[in-house]
């Protein structure tokens, strides 16, 4: 888990400094399509501007996912970028916050909708005829029907 922000503590203008590698079980992902095994890697810092809670992040690991081509898993880095967070006061329960769901849901957010092995697989070629021919019929739907009629 991530440390507890606390609140009283940023009260004098401190910073609270976030650089933490978290077990990738932090993600409390377990599913068959979406494996996470490496480390998660979080940095940034917290502090409050007013009564809210600001907390600049950035993390980054890798997900493990079936290639849509061969179907093997494969493994694709995932990174978010810097972003901002405000938090309301009301949201801080007992002047703790904890960042664990901001952290988690930010990469999840990054993880690809489509991943291939290695940004292009070796079976790609294999199946070329057949994609191009899907790829083909998707654009041009009645071309062959145009053809035929002007024969
Ligand atoms: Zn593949």
């Amino acid at each position: 888990m991530l440390d507890v922000i606390y609140i009283d503590r940023l009260k004098s203008g401190k910073t609270h400094e976030i650089d933490q590698k978290l077990p990738a079980a932090f993600m409390e992902v377990e599913e068959a399509e979406l494996k996470f095994e490496c480390p998660i890697a979080v940095k940034g810092r917290a502090y409050l501007s007013g009564d809210h809670l600001v907390i600049d992040l950035e993390a980054h690991t890798k997900v493990k996912l079936p290639c849509a081509i061969c179907n093997k898993m494969t493994v694709v880095p995932i990174k978010t970028g810097k972003a901002t967070y405000t938090v309301a006061p009301e949201e801080i329960k007992s002047a703790a916050y904890k960042p664990d769901s901001l952290v988690r849901e930010a990469l999840l957010l990054e993880v690809p909708m489509l991943a291939e092995c290695q940004g292009k697989c070796p079976e790609r070629e294999l199946l070329k005829p057949l994609l191009e021919k899907e790829e083909h019929d998707l654009c041009f739907p009645f071309s062959e029907l145009k053809l035929e009629e002007e024969s």
